[in-house]
């Protein structure tokens, strides 16, 4: 296929296959091989070496969605993160991170970075003081991620890259929530895109992958450590991934539409308190998500009021399940303050902002209505129960 730029359906479906020369069958054939001719030929193929032919494809599409010369996938998204990380940070270097991130990045730089003598620092806040005043000359790499967990903050990427090219750093940023479809941070001077691919790329909550994309030159220097850490996914799930990634926009889209009707709904009702959702007018980054998303997103979160017990709530539910994980298909819900952020103190959930009546929506694609029936339905019994007791 042409490298002419194709429609985001057309990529979706398109880019990157494996054309069946053999039986002319119309998906990509699958090559579990883990062993290939060494002489006569160009590529060394390896699973490890992240160089199988249906690897190769598939960053093709990654590649072709983010608007990147190259990507690579790996075996999970902490895989991406912390291979691309530890790629451009040496002994002595520093690192600013943006504060609030995904757990899983969190404890991997303050659990592990310091044993490779790299030295951090979280911004403590996200207007441009805060990166601007945690950058030190030893700053090689501002990571952000936007819109980010739980209440959908929105990051200035545009900002971001002007305060980090003044001083000749490496940006980086999880789009995981975004996904390809609602948000190309290469457009505003990214550098580096990484992804779970276990989220909106896999979309069916049945494969654990993560994704990388960004120019040859620094994929290549990514590529370099991979292989020796060795997080390659197998090719197997390649295929799978592959295969739901055909239907990313179509998903994303949808749940666009779902999660933007469902955040105004929700903002409706007496039962409510707050709707964090960057298509609201009302959520402080909305101008920001305007200019830089050209879709919101799936993930809402809102605050039940007082009176309703966020568990009892979350058990009352039928249709919408409770998840840790997000952006599948099917709609899942869950309360950070029970699950991700259990560990903090109260306090520290109030510094950062996260009430105990806040639950975490991953809009599905399921028909809105059974979505608000269900929801409807919850807060009834919930009220039901206190009347009763
Ligand atoms: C899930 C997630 C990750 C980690 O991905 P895994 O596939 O679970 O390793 C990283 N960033 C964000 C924003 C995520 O939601």
């Amino acid at each position: 296929m042409s490298l002419k730029k194709k429609g985001i359906q057309t990529i979706c479906t398109h880019v990157g296959e494996i054309e069946d020369e053999q039986f002319k069958g119309a998906v990509s054939p699958i090559y579990l091989s883990s062993s290939y001719a060494f002489m006569d030929v160009d590529v060394k193929r390896y699973p490890r070496y992240f160089n199988t032919p249906n690897q190769e494809a598939l960053c093709k599409k990654i590649a072709a969605l983010e608007e990147t010369e190259g990507a690579l996938i790996f075996g999970s998204g902490m895989a991406a993160v912390s291979t691309t990380l530890l790629a451009f940070l040496n002994q002595g270097d520093h690192v600013v991170l943006q504060k609030t991130l995904y757990g899983g990045t969190y404890n991997l730089v303050v659990e592990e970075f310091a044993k490779y003598g790299i030295t951090y620092t979280f911004t403590d806040g996200l207007d441009e003081e805060a990166f601007a005043k945690a950058i030190t000359e030893k700053t090689k790499v501002l990571y952000i991620e936007t819109p980010s967990n739980p209440l959908m903050t929105i990051t200035d990427m545009q900002m971001v890259t002007d305060v980090a090219k003044k001083n000749g750093i490496i940006t980086m940023i999880d789009n995981t929530f975004a996904s390809p479809i609602n948000q190309n941070p290469i457009n505003f001077g990214i550098d580096i895109m990484i992804h779970s691919a276990t989220k909106y790329m896999g979309g069916h909550s049945d494969i654990c992958a993560g994704a990388v994309a960004a120019s040859q030159e620094h994929i290549d220097k990514i590529w370099n450590l991979a292989k020796n850490l060795g997080g390659s996914l197998s090719d197997m799930t390649v295929w799978m991934l592959e295969r739901s990634m055909k239907t990313m926009a179509l998903r994303v889209n949808a749940q666009n539409a779902n999660a933007l009707a469902l955040a105004t709904w929700l903002d409706s009702l007496d039962e409510i308190r707050t709707v964090y959702y960057p298509g609201l007018p009302s959520h402080p980054g909305h101008e920001l998500a305007k200019r830089q998303m050209s879709g919101f997103g799936g993930m809402v979160s809102f605050e039940l009021i007082a009176t309703i017990d966020a568990a009892v709530f979350m058990k009352s539910l039928e249709l919408i399940k409770p998840s840790m994980s997000l952006a599948g298909v099917e709609s899942t819900m869950l309360s950070p303050t029970q699950t991700s952020h259990a560990l903090l103190s109260p306090e520290e959930r109030e510094i950062q902002g996260i009430a105990d009546g806040l639950i975490r929506f991953s809009v599905g694609i399921e028909d809105i209505e059974d979505l608000q029936q269900d929801i409807i339905q919850a807060i009834k019994k919930v009220r039901k129960a206190v009347a009763v007791h």
